[in-house]
């Protein structure tokens, strides 16, 4: 039986945890979390003592952290000096390029195999199993990535090397970003030259202004009602997430000399929105924003 070792169950990871046991595997769990160890033996999991620990008779180790650090700290502090040789080792957080590149040469030098592989989906993605993966790995690796990640998937796509799967996620989450404000600007420019917001919808979801935001996630309440404009803006993807991307992108932008002015304008307003007090709020919460309707913490 595959031996799964799973660190970080957060909102994420734990739903995409539960997801590997679901499928058979052996679970072997480590959070920082007691709330989230109780959850994953709850669900099945054996609970680790520590990420040192959980790893020690992996066949797969998957990680699913905050940030860049807590990648680093966590492969090179409990990964790389534990885990089986033998082991594939997969990141699904969304970390900087740099990060990602570092802990796979890391790893690669210590005859490990290894895959940067991002999500996009979200939390109900995560429990429902139907996750996007963006893999960076060798070419040769990718069969076994994909056999690791297929329980929590409903898409695999390998972008190239180490560090292309990070690389591809920041600038889909740069282009989304840019044009959940693009949207959000068009409702509100609609709303004051007089045209029904639904209206304004009607026409344009089928027009060349239609995009994902609009037809799928629509910032304005009513015209989506699976989106979280429909719930006060609650759940769904929050601002701080968004503005983390953004600056991922943004400083990725600035290593490679590559010009991203758009990028630059939608950091500036995320930034602007989350330290206003908005950071836990669906980032298309960035409408009310711009339409003034924001009460925005200024200190
Ligand atoms: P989260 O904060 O809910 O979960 C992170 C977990 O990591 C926490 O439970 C924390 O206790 C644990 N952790 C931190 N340091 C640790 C350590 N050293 N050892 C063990 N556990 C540790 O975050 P999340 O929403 O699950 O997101 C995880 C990653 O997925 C992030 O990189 C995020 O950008 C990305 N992501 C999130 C979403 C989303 O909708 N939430 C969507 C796509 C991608």
């Amino acid at each position: 039986m595959t031996r799964v070792a799973f660190i970080g169950l957060g909102n994420m990871g734990s739903g995409m945890a539960a997801n590997q046991a679901k499928a058979g595997r052996e679970v072997v769990a480590f959070d920082l979390s007691a709330d989230a160890m109780a959850r994953a033996k709850e669900q099945g999991m054996s609970p680790a003592a520590s990420a040192a620990d959980a790893v020690k008779d992996a066949n797969v180790v998957i990680t699913m952290l905050p940030a860049g650090q807590h990648v680093r700290d966590v492969y090179l502090e409990a990964i790389l000096p534990n885990a089986p040789k033998d082991a594939l080792l997969v990141d699904c957080s969304t970390i900087d390029v740099d990060s990602a590149r570092t802990v796979a040469r890391d790893a690669s030098m210590q005859g490990f195999r290894t895959a940067d592989a991002p999500v996009s989906g979200g939390t109900a993605a995560a429990t429902g199993g139907t996750l996007t993966f963006m893999v960076g790995c060798r070419e040769q690796d990718f069969a076994e990535v994909e056999e690791a990640l297929k329980p929590m998937a409903k898409a695999i796509i390998r972008a190239g090397d180490s560090g292309t799967g990070q690389a591809a996620k920041i600038c889909n989450n740069m282009l989304l970003g840019i044009s959940m404000i693009a949207t959000s600007e068009a409702f509100a420019l609609a709303e004051a030259l007089g045209v029904d917001a639904q209206k304004f919808f009607d026409i344009s979801s089928k027009a060349s202004g239609q995009c994902w935001s609009m037809t799928s996630y629509c910032p304005w309440p009513g015209p989506v009602p699976a989106a979280p404009s429909n719930r006060d803006y609650e759940g769904g993807f929050a601002s701080a997430m968004m503005l983390k991307d953004l600056k991922l992108a943004q400083d990725a932008a600035d290593t490679v000399g590559t010009p991203t002015p758009l990028g630059g304008a939608a950091e500036a307003l995320y930034g602007e929105l989350v330290r206003g007090g908005y950071a836990n709020r669906d980032f298309s919460i960035i409408l009310q924003m711009l339409r003034g309707t924001l009460q925005l913490n200024r200190e």
